[in-house]
């Protein structure tokens, strides 16, 4: 009988949850309809910003960011080649794109392993509109924000 693939795949197929950390994030539960795991070295810093109106999904837990009520309203943008499945398209994207995820170190570590949480970079843009709850909100998150006057 000759080998089956669905048969290899099952032997040799290694879920992301066996591997990493558990995918955890305050307000949305894991997706199981990751994207398999790859690991690329990423050059780009991770950015801090207020959420704009189009930004939807985080890439780390796949949960839409909705309407956040401040202090939530933070998240991590980070230009990136992850590779992900472009439902328009009906194939898998591999192209430099605006990644963004909750201001949570739990969405972005499962998918950038070396991301340090002291590096996150904070534009004048969105300094102006942070408040003490959205750093707060950050500390309680993982995130460790260069702020000299706080
Ligand atoms: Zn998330």
């Amino acid at each position: 009988m000759p080998f089956q693939l669905q048969d290899r795949a099952n032997v040799t197929q290694v879920k992301l949850e066996d591997i990493a950390p558990k995918r955890r994030c305050m307000t949305h539960p894991p997706n199981k309809e990751a994207d398999e795991p790859k690991r690329i070295p990423r050059q780009d810093p991770f950015v801090l910003q207020l959420k704009q109106k189009r930004v939807k999904k985080c890439q780390g837990c796949k949960g839409d960011f909705g309407e956040p009520v401040p202090p939530a309203d933070l998240v991590i943008q980070h230009r990136n080649n992850f590779p992900y499945y472009n439902k328009k398209e009906g194939k898998r994207m591999d192209k430099w794109t605006n990644g963004y995820f909750h201001a949570n170190v739990a969405c972005i570590k499962p998918r950038f392993s070396d991301f340090d949480p002291r590096e996150v970079v904070m534009p004048p843009a969105t300094l102006k509109d942070l408040t003490e709850a959205h750093v707060d909100y950050c500390r309680q998150h993982g995130l460790v924000l260069a702020l000299g006057f706080l």
